[in-house]
């Protein structure tokens, strides 16, 4: 049985994050400003670990 070959999954390069202003959902990739989509806070929380990760304006 050649020729059959299980594609790999690839995860997503974004990190879920939750808006601390908002609550909205925003997957950022790594690269992307941490920002929310909706509102433009700043603040978000990573929904995985909930520590708060604050970015500043600069
Ligand atoms: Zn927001």
């Amino acid at each position: 049985m050649d020729g059959y070959q299980p594609t790999p999954i690839r995860q997503p390069a974004t990190m879920a994050y939750i808006c601390a202003d908002c609550g909205t959902e925003n997957n950022l990739k790594p690269r992307e400003p941490i920002r929310c989509q909706d509102c433009g806070h700043r603040i978000m929380y990573k929904k995985r670990t909930k520590r708060m990760v604050q970015f500043e304006a600069r």
